[in-house]
């Protein structure tokens, strides 16, 4: 059965008072091809208690009225008795609020000063008991379940004095387990796990005793109701609120509790702490594997860099690290997706059998096909051609299409894939759907197929809008996007952080827009963006609703086409406070609370109180202290975006492969600078190269119910015909198992076949023997670089080298960029071990290197050379930016540089305006004519000549 999915439990934090630290000695990727013992900081201890407990919200309702400091008129303090305090309690278990009025009426006291936030919002009260009793209300029979009474026993605590450093040792009382027995937290505890309606019902039924009629009678709604799971988290385990419960409850306030059980009262560090705490100089960067998620290694070690560096320059001793908002999904949302597990659950169930039906063993990859090709209508979505069921089944015509090619955007998820015959996923190729279907005149049919199915409900809604996407229509920054956005990611970020900055600290992403729009940072990207979009002829104009006046506006602005909108966002974070970030949210979660029932007057006033103080705290927030506008957008236009080009293509590793001696023993063999490409190794499928009857051949693995090419090991072609043979005349079902003993242990599930497709002749070798051969390869058609010499005659000569060609190089010792062509032909040709294959495409030795080109490098263009060193002296960062551009890819005589401000490269025709999105440089005598210089923009984006 499916797990009832619970929102996020997974990315709960560990209580921070009862984490502990361990270093774990565990194995890893060195690097190098080979693995390595390392030590790793582990952190385990108890996950942080949901904010719905009990317990919790017991431990709230302490701390809060521990924390009521309350002065009379002549101010003196008002204290509150221990009997008072019990008072306050009780009544905040039973109802939702106390305001302070009320509070003034139960102390029996007139007139009384509070704090801001006691007088103004008073105390809140256990919102879980609260519901569970407007629930349980008219059923008496249950209300011993709001019941909860907590045992206390003594335990041992050491404590150690601050001052001196001596260790004492004390007896406390702490809260025993047995709270976990009691009615109101077993009742609770049943909502917040459960997530399926007729499993909570079952647990009311056999663990409280609830009667079957109540529940069905309505109770069950009423609880069902209840989310209890989405006021996420509070900041400490149940563990440590057992501790300090019984401290709260004497009236000791909630820092003085938390020394009173040996623990210091904050997460926040002392601000001792803070200035005496040993910085390292340089942070170090993550090692490979050591979060176990690549794609964010590479951003966190990106940031690393350029902290490094900022560091280095400047001194930093404060960063701020903007988080995203916690994910909290409602009942609603959780509940879907749970039921989408299920549904699909049982959709493969069924294709399973339908599969086995037709003789054929139910593979995942088989299983996934055939709904593809049912939710397709059974047909191919581009051409319309419709694919029988065997077709589907035996891979003969139908292929499992990527709508958004990989080479674009690589999501290998159902929902980027759909079915396709043979000849149309073929001629597709690097396109998109949309793309493929508008260069062949099919968009009318296409475009009612896709919609019957929408409307069928054959297709999801995202994949109906993917197979409507053009190149341009993609966000970029997808995946990156995403990635960026969970907590995960920014809390990983902090605690890297906090080893070489003195002050680490949160903002949040909301309060950042809020800012933003508040001191009017908003416009600053368009109206920089304005004149060169206008120029390009990608502005209309705009009359606002009832206005006569009309606007100039970029056509589809977005800020996300301008990489610079994260330094504003980073300015604005730069000025935010704190407080802002307190105030803000206190506003709005009050405001969301009394937002719900509108229909008396009472509400509505409210609302308008609260709105109210919203505009009231808005006037606050901007005058705030912050950049003027003027000032931001003068510093944002110098700015320029800084690529990192240039991977290496080879690094020196090792290579570890078992091997039989000669008396048979079999022994782990280490081999070591071998070569190992690096670069744009994409391409999953691994080939192989052997020694066959005397001659090289390639070879593939490829899955046993697809196989391609002849079989390589004999006695495997053998028994994979007998197996064959078997299915054809029908003795064994399609599809299945094949083992290679007769106990049936060692099922065969790939086999290595000979392959003969004349593309593997691109592969590029990854691994080599002993004697240096190769033996591993990978495909890759990418060009590494571009270089550029001039010929006794003057005239300007191109020389493309694929990546390819610079494996090679690399590996014979050779400049991977040849910039003295006669040097080079000379110890090339002394040494004599250099094959022809790579003695031909070397410059000639008479040629004179002018210039390389590597994507990602970056080139100023269309000034001349004195404009261009006048504006390096005088640090001309606006008009350097304007004339900034990224050398995108390069090929034989059709160069493409992409402006540095630039998000996306979608755009591949418009090249027209003053600062065009793009130059495309087709001839050397138009490279000549541009003037097209190398620079380098380091990580801190400071700009010089190459
Ligand atoms: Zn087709």
């Amino acid at each position: 059965m499916q797990r009832p999915l619970k929102s996020c439990k997974h990315l709960v934090s560990l209580c921070e008072f009862e984490k502990q630290e361990k270093v774990m000695r565990v194995q890893q990727d060195d690097g190098k091809g080979g693995r390595q013992l390392v030590g790793r900081k582990v952190k385990f201890g108890p996950k942080v208690a949901p904010k719905s407990s009990p317990l919790f919200q017991l431990c709230r309702i302490y701390e809060a009225v521990n924390n009521i400091r309350l002065t009379r008129p002549d101010g003196s303090p008002r204290d509150i008795t221990l009997e008072e305090r019990a008072k306050i309690v009780a009544h905040l278990q039973s109802s939702a609020s106390l305001s302070f009025a009320a509070l003034k009426k139960l102390l029996k006291e007139k007139a009384l000063i509070a704090d801001q936030l006691t007088s103004k919002s008073g105390l809140k009260g256990n919102s879980t008991r609260v519901a569970l009793a407007a629930a349980l209300q008219t059923y008496s029979q249950y209300h011993h379940l709001l019941d909860m009474e907590l045992e206390t026993r003594m335990m041992t605590v050491q404590l150690t004095d601050e001052e001196t450093g001596e260790v004492t040792v004390r007896e406390v009382a702490v809260v025993t387990d047995s709270y976990v027995h009691q009615p109101l937290y077993r009742l609770w505890h049943i909502l917040y796990s459960i997530e399926e309606r007729d499993a909570m019902r079952r647990a009311l039924i056999t663990q409280l005793g609830m009667k079957e009629e109540d529940l069905d009678g309505g109770l069950l709604d009423q609880l069902y109701r209840l989310d209890f799971v989405k006021p996420g988290y509070g900041n400490k385990s149940a563990k440590f609120i057992c501790k300090l419960l019984p401290q709260l409850q004497q009236g000791l306030g909630y820092s003085e509790a938390c020394t009173a059980v040996g623990y210091r009262h904050s997460n926040s560090p002392t601000s001792e702490e803070i200035t005496e705490r040993i910085l390292l100089e340089k942070i170090p960067l993550l090692q490979r594997n050591e979060l176990r998620q690549p794609l964010v290694e590479k951003i966190l070690n990106q940031m690393i860099n350029l902290v490094n560096a900022l560091k280095a320059e400047y001194g930093v001793d404060e960063v701020r690290v903007e988080l995203a908002r916690e994910l909290k999904m409602s009942r609603e949302e959780r509940e879907r997706m749970a039921r989408n597990n299920k549904d699909r659950e049982e959709r493969n169930k069924e294709v399973a059998a339908k599969i086995r039906e037709c003789g054929l063993y139910p593979t995942k990859s088989r299983i996934r096909k055939y709904m593809l090709w049912e939710e397709a209508g059974r047909q191919c979505l581009y051409c319309g051609r419709s694919i029988e069921e065997e077709q589907c089944l035996n891979g003969d015509d139908m292929e499992v299409e990527h709508i958004i090619p990989k080479s674009v955007l690589y999501d290998d998820s159902y929902g980027n894939k759909t079915c396709a015959c043979h000849e149309c996923n073929q001629t597709k190729g690097n396109r998109t759907a949309l793309e493929y279907i508008r260069a062949e005149g099919r968009e009318a049919e296409y475009m009612k197929r896709i919609n019957d199915l929408l409307k069928e409900k054959k297709i999801s809604y995202s994949k109906h809008q993917r197979l409507r996407w053009l190149k341009e229509d993609i966000p970029s920054d997808f995946l990156e996007r995403q990635l960026r956005l969970t907590q995960y990611i920014s809390r990983q970020a902090m605690a890297i952080l906090q080893q070489g900055i003195r002050r680490v600290s949160a903002s949040e992403g909301g309060v950042t827009a809020r800012l933003r729009s508040l001191w009017g940072y908003g416009k600053i990207l368009h109206t920089l963006n304005l004149d060169r979009y206008d120029s390009m002829g990608e502005t209309e104009r705009v009359s606002r609703e009832g206005e006569a006046t009309e606007e100039l506006h970029i056509t589809n602005w977005s800020k996300r086409m301008d990489h610079r909108h994260h330094a504003i966002d980073a300015l604005v974070v730069a000025c935010t406070r704190q407080s802002y970030i307190q105030r803000l949210n206190r506003l709005s979660s009050e405001f969301g609370r009394g937002n719900k029932k509108m229909e008396d007057l009472e509400a509505q006033e409210q609302q308008a109180k609260e709105t109210g103080r919203f505009s009231n705290l808005e006037r606050w927030l901007t005058q705030r202290p912050h950049f003027s506008v003027r000032t931001v957008s003068d510093k944002v236009a110098e700015i320029l975006i800084s690529y990192r080009p240039g991977k290496r293509v080879v690094t020196r590793g090792r290579n570890i492969y078992r091997k039989k001696t000669a008396d048979g023993r079999e022994v782990t063999c280490v081999q070591r600078g071998v070569l190992v490409p690096r670069g744009e190794l994409m391409e999953a499928s691994l080939y192989g190269k052997i020694l066959s009857q005397g001659r090289e051949r390639i070879v593939k693995r490829y899955p046993l119910h697809d196989l391609k090419g002849e079989v390589v090991d004999p006695r495997l072609r053998e028994l994979i015909a007998e197996y064959n043979q078997e299915i054809t005349s029908k003795v064994k079902a399609k599809g299945a198992p094949l083992y290679l003993d007769a106990a049936e242990k060692q099922e065969v599930r790939s086999v290595r076949c000979y392959v003969t497709q004349p593309s593997v002749a691109k592969a590029i070798p990854i691994r080599f023997d002993e004697r240096g051969r190769a033996i591993t390869f990978v495909k890759s058609g990418n060009n590494h670089h571009l270089a550029l010499y001039r010929t006794p005659q003057g005239k300007l000569e191109e020389s493309i080298v694929t990546f390819w060609d610079a494996v090679d190089r690399a590996r014979y010792g050779i400049p991977l960029v040849i910039t003295h062509p006669r040097e080079v032909m000379e110890q090339v040709l002394q040494r004599g071990d250099i094959p022809e294959s790579v003695l031909r495409l070397l410059p000639p030795s008479d040629w004179v290197f002018v210039d390389s080109l590597q994507p990602d490098e970056m080139v100023i263009i269309g000034l001349s050379d004195e404009e261009l060193q006048q504006a390096l002296e005088v640090q001309g960062y606006r008009k350097l930016s304007e004339h900034l551009y990224r050398v995108q890819k390069v090929s034989s005589r059709d160069y493409w540089f992409r402006y540095h401000l630039e998000t996306s490269v979608a755009d591949d025709k418009n090249t027209s305006g003053r600062i065009p999105k793009f130059h495309r440089v087709r001839s050397l005598s138009d490279y000549e004519k541009r003037n097209i210089r190398k620079v380098r923009v380091d990580l801190l984006g400071r700009i010089s000549l190459l």
